[in-house]
C-alpha cells in the first residue's frame, strides 16, 4: 500500500510542506474533504475529548453548503485550509482554471494553507499558488476512505508509519466515516501512550 509519496516526488516538489520537526515527538493531524454534517461533528467531538487540535482542509462548496459547520471548526480552536472549490484534480485543468477554482474556495475559506486534492498539481499551478499559499502535502495518508480496508488495517497503517513531525491525513468525508470515527480515537490514544503530542500547522 502506498502511504507515502515516492521520495523523488518529494525532492521534485521540495518547496511543499511534507513533514515538520523530525526531532520532535509531534503529530500534525489534518482532515480533508469536509465539512459534512454526517462526519465532521463526530470528528470534532473526538478531538475535544482528547484536547487535540487539527487542521481541516475544506472543500469550498461544502463550506458554502454548511457554513455553520465551518464556523464550528474554528470555534473549537482548529485551523482550516483550502482544498479547492469542488475537489478538482490539477492535471485535468489549465493553470488558469485551477487557480481560479482555488481562489473561489478562498471566498469561503480564510486560510493561507492549500492542499491539492489527490496530491495532484502541476509545477506551473503550484508556482502561482505559492505566491498566496503554503502548499501542504502529507507524510502519511491513512487510507481511511478505502472500502477494502478494515478498521484494523487503517490503524496498523497509522501505527507503522507515523513518526516524529508527521503530517497525517484523515478524511471527514462520507466514504471515510466508518473508519475515521473508530481509528481516530485509537490513534490518539496510541500516540499519547508513546509520548507524542499534537502540533498545529
Ligand atoms: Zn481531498
Amino acid at each position: 500500500m502506498n502511504i507515502q509519496f515516492p521520495r523523488i516526488f518529494r525532492i521534485f516538489f521540495r518547496s511543499f510542506t511534507w513533514r515538520k520537526t523530525p526531532s520532535e515527538k509531534v503529530i500534525y493531524l489534518t482532515f480533508d474533504d469536509g465539512p459534512v454534517p454526517e462526519v465532521t461533528p463526530g470528528v470534532l467531538d473526538i478531538l475535544d475529548v482528547y484536547g487535540w487540535k487539527a487542521t481541516f482542509f475544506c472543500v469550498g462548496e461544502n463550506v458554502r453548503k454548511h457554513p455553520e459547520l465551518y464556523e464550528e471548526i474554528l470555534k473549537r480552536g482548529h485551523k482550516t485550509g483550502n482544498h479547492s472549490f469542488n475537489h478538482i484534480k490539477g492535471f485535468n485543468y489549465s493553470t488558469e482554471q485551477y487557480v481560479a477554482n482555488v481562489l473561489k474556495a478562498s471566498e469561503y475559506i480564510d486560510s493561507n494553507l492549500f492542499r491539492p486534492p489527490y496530491g495532484r498539481i502541476t509545477r506551473k499551478q503550484a508556482g502561482i499558488l505559492k505566491n498566496n499559499f503554503e502548499i501542504v502535502m502529507w507524510d502519511v495518508i491513512t487510507h481511511d476512505y478505502a472500502k477494502n480496508l478494515t478498521i484494523k488495517d487503517v490503524f496498523e497503517n497509522v501505527k507503522k508509519n507515523v513518526r516524529n513531525g508527521s503530517i497525517v491525513v484523515f478524511h471527514d468525508s462520507l466514504k471515510a466515516k466508518e473508519n475515521v470515527l473508530k481509528v481516530l480515537p485509537m490513534s490518539i490514544e496510541f500516540w499519547e501512550s508513546k509520548g507524542y503530542r499534537f502540533g498545529v500547522l
